[in-house]
């Protein structure tokens, strides 16, 4: 027995390896990432691959180790160079994501010391940094002290999340799911019916209110939906409000939204996955108006405050009511009840065992301080308008509404043939040059190309660029 376990142990102590070995894979790692980040000046944004990196299959799991240089190799070839690059200046499709770099070193800590941060009795130290997180995005967002949040993976568990406490909040049961009613505009992101339906609740009642000139929710249909809705014997039960939707950057008028659900006993909800981290820039402050008074809130830190994927926030303003939703204790955990102890992250999410993703949204915020995030966000705000007086000033071109956040949308309304129809060869077009990439969105029936503006490496001179790039195609494609 003991020759085996020491013949294993030789084997085993492979996944524990010295630090001259970790030095060498540290420098090559190193190396990568400069190099990914020093080409991001000349690369591509889009890149258009016949194979779309079929390669990585080369690379399967073996028996066999195989060395890090080929690994990196192919995952440059395979994974780096093919299709859209998110850490791109040139990225201004769907909402652009972040990759700031101490956020990456944030991960490479967490992974090492591997805290776990689920339960405050393992890691009190770790729990109480992401708590403290969470605290600056409740006073951020006008939220009372006694309110409280999670660190998610990204917005659609963030709303997740919200839902399931609203239903439990409301008492939601089989029986009065389909008398139930949920309001939302039809741009409110799917990440919200999504949730519904992993929630249990897609037989609830989705009633969705019109929307105004500005593409957003009216109040006065909403109030005039709930009261017809409630003469006909339904229940009001969950308000959507969009804090900058994902199409145009439009903010729903919070405030009004918010005086209604407190009058019909509805449970508010804001999703500010995109937009929320705009109040970081005081002259925004007046359009977050009654954000405060949401039930709870989503943001997505991996979208405006410019970190990689993989952090998403949910806040909920009455404890209890999370609590109720997701506590358990499990029998095999009872060393973990104590005084003096914080809410741990596993009180108030599906997660019990997680990744300690406090420390990738801490070190930079730390590091930097933020001044550079709120004067980044601001940036982007006048980009967008900027590109926005731009197009409209251009012969043949028609924008969308003034961008409230940092979206605007354009089309080009060529002399002859149909519009919709030219505005999709003018996108692929501009997707296959691949400098620069945009996505596009239908409303109403009438195509849009969006311009979203989200990136941390996105300036002045990447719009400049746009523009003409935009020129450029249009020229080429009026004379087909
Ligand atoms: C991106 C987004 C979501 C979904 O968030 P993920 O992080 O992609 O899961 C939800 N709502 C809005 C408004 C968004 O922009």
């Amino acid at each position: 027995m003991i020759d085996k376990i020491k013949a294993l142990e030789k084997i085993s102590r492979l996944l524990d390896p010295n630090q001259s070995q970790r030095t060498q894979w540290n420098t090559q790692v190193l190396k990568y990432a400069n190099d990914f980040i020093t080409k991001l000046d000349t690369c591509k944004t889009y890149i258009a691959s016949s194979d779309t990196g079929e390669g990585i299959y080369d690379l399967n799991i073996t028996e066999e180790p195989t060395d890090l240089a080929t690994l990196l190799d192919s995952t440059t070839k395979n994974i780096d160079e093919v299709a859209l690059n998110p850490a791109s200046s040139g990225h201004m499709g769907y909402i652009p994501g972040g990759g700031l770099y101490p956020a990456a070193l944030g991960d490479f800590m967490a992974a090492v010391s591997n805290r776990y941060a689920g339960i405050f009795y393992a890691a009190p130290g770790a729990v109480r940094l992401e708590n403290m997180l969470i605290r600056w995005m409740c006073e951020l967002i006008g939220y009372p002290p006694s309110a409280c949040g999670n660190l998610t993976s990204g917005g659609s568990i963030a709303n997740l999340i919200a839902v399931v406490t609203a239903r439990e909040a409301h008492n939601i049961k089989a029986r009065n799911i389909e008398q139930s009613v949920v309001y939302l505009s039809e741009q409110a992101h799917h990440s919200i019916q999504k949730a519904f339906r992993i929630a249990g609740l897609a037989e609830a009642q989705f009633c969705y209110i019109p929307l105004d000139e500005g593409l957003r929710l009216s109040a006065t249909a909403l109030e005039q939906a709930i009261l017809k809705d409630q003469a006909d014997g339904l229940q009001p039960f969950f308000i959507n409000a969009s804090c900058g939707t994902t199409n145009t950057g439009a903010i729903d008028p919070l405030e009004p939204i918010a005086a209604i659900a407190q009058r019909y006993n509805c449970w508010f909800h804001v999703d500010a996955a995109y937009g929320g981290f705009f109040k970081l820039v005081p002259a925004m402050a007046e359009k977050f108006k009654g954000i405060e008074q949401a039930d709870s809130v989503t943001l997505d830190p991996h979208k405006t405050l410019f970190l990689p994927f993989g952090s998403g926030t949910v806040l909920i303003k009455n404890k209890e009511k999370v609590i109720k939703a997701y506590y358990w204790l499990a029998d095999y955990m009872q060393d973990t009840v104590g005084a003096n102890q914080e809410i741990s992250p596993a009180d108030v999410s599906p997660e019990l065992t997680k990744h300690f993703r406090g420390m990738r949204l801490w070190l930079p915020l730390k590091l930097f301080g933020l001044s550079p995030f709120r004067a980044a966000l601001e940036e982007k705000l006048c980009l967008a308008r900027y590109f926005y007086q731009e197009i409209k000033a251009l012969d043949g071109f028609e924008a969308g509404p003034e961008p409230e956040l940092s979206v605007a949308m354009f089309r080009y309304l060529p002399a002859r043939g149909e519009v919709n129809a030219f505005n999709e060869k003018l996108i692929r077009a501009i997707q296959m040059d691949g400098r620069i990439f945009l996505s596009s969105t239908t409303i109403n029936g009438v195509y849009w190309i969006r311009v979203a503006i989200v990136i941390f490496r996105t300036h002045l001179e990447q719009i400049d660029l746009l523009l003409d790039i935009i020129k450029e195609k249009v020229l080429k494609l009026d004379k087909t």
